[in-house]
């Protein structure tokens, strides 16, 4: 039983009625929540890359994070910081990225075969 409201997951404890909202559960389970699939769109070395890419992206209220950024900060060259976006927008990150002279290494605008977990 769970809250259509509130989503509060009541399990079998018993419960009809939510009690922060007071009113009436229904059976089963909340649905999932809806996450946002992120996609990478390229990777870089380069720390001077990532700042700029942050720029444009911040000004553009792109969703987006680097995945190991940190790594980047630690271990330079070891691994590159790659660029994740919501999978909605990689074509609009890909076309704000596409006239940048970058250093990129690896550079691949194209689609990435990895699954990456977050
Ligand atoms: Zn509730």
């Amino acid at each position: 039983m769970f809250c259509p409201r509130c989503k509060d997951d009541y399990g079998d404890e018993g419960h009809t009625r939510c009690v922060d909202c007071g009113i009436d559960l229904v059976p089963g389970h909340p649905p999932e929540p809806e996450y946002i699939k992120f996609e990478q769109v390229l990777s870089t070395y380069n720390p001077l890359d990532v700042a700029l890419i942050k720029s444009i992206l911040d000004g553009e209220g792109i969703v987006y994070y680097f995945h190991g950024e940190n790594f980047m900060v630690i271990r330079p060259l070891v691994e590159p910081a790659r660029l994740m976006v919501d999978q909605r927008e990689v074509e609009t990150v890909k076309e704000l990225l596409k006239d940048l002279r970058l250093t990129f290494t690896g550079l691949n605008l194209s689609k990435s075969e990895e699954e990456e977990e977050d």
